[in-house]
């Protein structure tokens, strides 16, 4: 994956401020916080979007999350920690190289998400969807 920005941090061909990183993840500051202090976590292999890697990958890549959410806790007093991962465009992904935010959150930082809950027709909509949701599984 030459284009990959991601790819490219990860092979040092562009910088990125690196918080932690082993043989299977690397770990970076987001260039564009939505709170300052979020971070990133990547596999160091290319693999996206979620249902396309691994599931160990995955459950290193959520383990390691979830280590930099106390970091953000106790380190930089966060009161509360959002973890994220988009996949597709019509999700908000824009950098196709699978990763997870980390999101350090204060009581008083005054972010909201842009989350309108929405109502079903009825119950049978619903029911409907969680079938088709089954039917998969
Ligand atoms: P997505 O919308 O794909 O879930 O999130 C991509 C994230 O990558 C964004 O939050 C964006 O700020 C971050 N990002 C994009 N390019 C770079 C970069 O070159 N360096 C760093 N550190 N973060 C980046
Ligand atoms: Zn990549």
């Amino acid at each position: 994956m030459s284009e990959c920005i991601f790819c490219k941090i990860v092979n040092k061909e562009i910088p990125a401020t690196v918080v932690y990183e082993d043989d299977e993840v690397l770990v970076f500051m987001d260039i564009g916080p939505i709170i300052k202090g979020h971070t990133l976590v990547i596999p160091k292999k290319h693999y996206d979007p979620v249902t396309e890697t691994p599931d160990e990958m995955l459950a290193k890549m959520h383990i390691t999350a979830k280590k930099i959410a106390a970091a953000q806790m106790n380190g930089l007093g966060a009161d509360g920690v959002n973890i994220m991962q988009n996949n597709g465009r019509a999700s908000g992904q824009e950098v196709e190289h699978i990763h997870i935010h980390v999101i350090p959150r204060f009581a008083d930082d005054g972010h909201h998400w842009n989350w309108h809950p929405k109502k079903y027709d009825d119950f049978d909509e619903m029911n409907n969807l969680a079938g088709k949701l089954r039917e998969q599984l």
